[in-house]
C-alpha cells in the first residue's frame, strides 16, 4: 500500500507552537508564573459581568466592540477608528503579522522578548529577524543598530515589547521614538505591562503612520479569563486589521467587562501602586539573599539566582509549592521570571528561597 500523504501542510508539521505558562490545579500553590494580577477585578466590573449573564447570551455580541472602542477613544482622547479590540492582545499581534508580512519577508524583534513573536513569524512562513539585546536588556540606539548591521530597517513588521518581557526593563519614549523614526515598516509597541512602568509610548501611535501600540486588559486589569486586548494606531492600519479579523472576535462578556474597567480606573491604580511597592520590596530582599535582580518596570522581575542553576531553582521552588517561570533558551536560562503577587506571596517566595539556600 502506498504510504498515505500527510494531510497537514509541511509548515504546520514543522511548527513549534507557543508554550503558555502552566495553569496547574494544585491546592495552596503560590502561582507566580504567568504574570496574572493577584487582585480581582473591581466590584463594579464583576457586577457588570453578572448583570449581563442572562437571556442575552443567545445573541451575537457587537462585531466591532463599538461600545468598548468608544470608551477607549474617550480615555485616550482620539476617535474610535484608531482602535481595534481583540481576543486578547495575542490575537492582534497575529493579525498584524497576517496583515503586514508576506511569507518570506522578515518579522523582527529583540531577544529576549515575548516568545510568541517567533511563532507568529513561523505560522506566516516569514523569516525571523531576532536581534539579541545587550546583557542589561537596554534598547540599542539607532546608531548601534546601524553599526551592528543585522537589524533590518526595512522589515515590514517589528515587535518591541515595552517594558521588555521577560527582563522587565523599561524603555523611554524618546528612544522608542528614534527607533520608530528610523524604521520603514510597521512597528508594534507591545505595551502589555505598561501600567507598571514610568512611561508609555501611546502618543507615538497617534503621531506616526506606521506605529501601533498593543495593550491588554489581562495583566493590569485582572481580566485574563475573558481575553480582551486592543491595538491603537493610524486608522488606515487599523482598518486593515479590521478586514481580516473573525466576525465576532471579542466575546460579549469581555466587551462589557473591559468597558466597565475603563469606568473604574482609580480602583486599578491603587493596585498598581501596591504591586509596585511589593515589587521594590521583593527586589531588595532577594538582592540581600544573593540574587542578581535587574530593575523592573513591570509586574514581574527577572532574577539570576545564586548557588546553582536556575532550572534547578525552578524544581526546588516547585517542591515548596512556589511556581515561577524558566525559559530554557541560551539568553534566558540563567534567570527565573517571577510574577509580582500579593505581599503574602512575596513572603512565601522569600521563605522558600531562604530554606533552599540553607540546605
Ligand atoms: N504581550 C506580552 C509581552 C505578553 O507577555 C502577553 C501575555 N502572554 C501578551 C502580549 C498577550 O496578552 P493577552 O493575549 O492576554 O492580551
Amino acid at each position: 500500500m502506498l504510504s498515505r500523504l500527510s494531510l497537514i501542510r509541511p509548515l504546520v508539521r514543522r511548527l513549534h507552537p507557543y508554550v503558555p505558562g502552566e495553569q496547574p490545579k494544585i491546592r495552596g500553590l503560590v502561582k507566580l508564573n504567568t504574570n496574572e494580577n493577584p487582585y480581582p477585578p473591581s466590584p463594579k466590573v464583576l457586577a457588570a459581568i453578572q448583570a449581563a449573564v442572562d437571556g442575552r447570551l443567545r445573541l451575537y455580541p457587537n462585531p466591532t466592540a463599538e461600545g468598548l472602542r468608544a470608551r477607549l477613544a474617550k480615555f485616550h482622547g482620539c476617535a474610535p477608528d484608531h482602535f481595534i479590540a481583540g481576543n486578547g492582545s495575542d490575537e492582534l499581534l497575529a493579525l498584524a503579522t497576517r496583515a503586514f508580512v508576506e511569507p518570506g519577508q522578515a518579522v523582527q524583534f529583540f531577544t529576549p522578548s515575548y516568545s510568541l513573536y517567533p511563532v507568529l513569524a513561523d505560522i506566516q512562513g516569514a523569516r525571523r529577524n531576532a536581534i539579541p539585546l545587550p546583557a542589561d536588556f537596554a534598547l540599542p540606539s539607532v546608531s548601534e543598530l546601524r553599526k551592528n548591521g543585522a537589524w533590518d530597517f526595512q522589515a515590514p513588521l517589528t515587535f518591541i515589547t515595552t517594558p521588555n518581557a521577560p527582563s522587565g526593563r523599561g524603555y523611554g519614549t524618546k528612544e522608542l521614538e528614534a527607533l520608530c523614526r528610523a524604521q520603514k515598516g510597521v512597528v508594534v509597541l507591545d505595551e502589555a505591562y505598561v501600567d507598571f512602568a514610568r512611561e508609555n509610548a501611546f502618543s507615538l501611535a497617534l503621531r506616526f503612520p506606521h506605529v501601533l501600540v498593543a495593550r491588554t486588559f489581562s495583566k493590569a486589569y485582572s481580566l485574563c479569563f475573558l481575553r480582551v486586548g486592543y491595538m491603537a494606531g493610524p486608522p488606515a492600519l487599523i482598518a486593515a486589521l479590521q478586514k481580516i479579523r473573525d466576525s465576532y472576535n471579542v466575546n460579549g462578556l469581555g466587551q462589557i467587562a473591559a468597558a466597565a474597567t475603563l469606568g473604574d480606573l482609580p480602583y486599578y491604580r491603587r493596585h498598581f501602586k501596591r504591586l509596585i511597592a511589593t515589587r521594590e520590596r521583593l527586589c531588595a530582599q532577594l538582592r540581600a539573599l544573593g540574587f542578581a535582580v535587574p530593575p523592573s518596570q513591570s509586574n514581574f522581575i527577572f532574577v539570576r539566582p545564586p548557588g546553582f542553576p536556575a532550572g534547578e531553582w525552578l524544581r526546588q521552588l516547585r517542591r515548596q509549592r512556589v511556581l515561577v517561570r524558566w525559559f530554557n533558551q541560551p539568553e534566558t536560562r540563567n534567570f527565573l521570571r517571577v510574577t509580582i503577587g500579593t505581599d503574602g506571596e512575596a513572603d512565601a517566595l522569600l521563605r522558600a528561597a531562604r530554606s533552599i539556600l540553607a540546605r
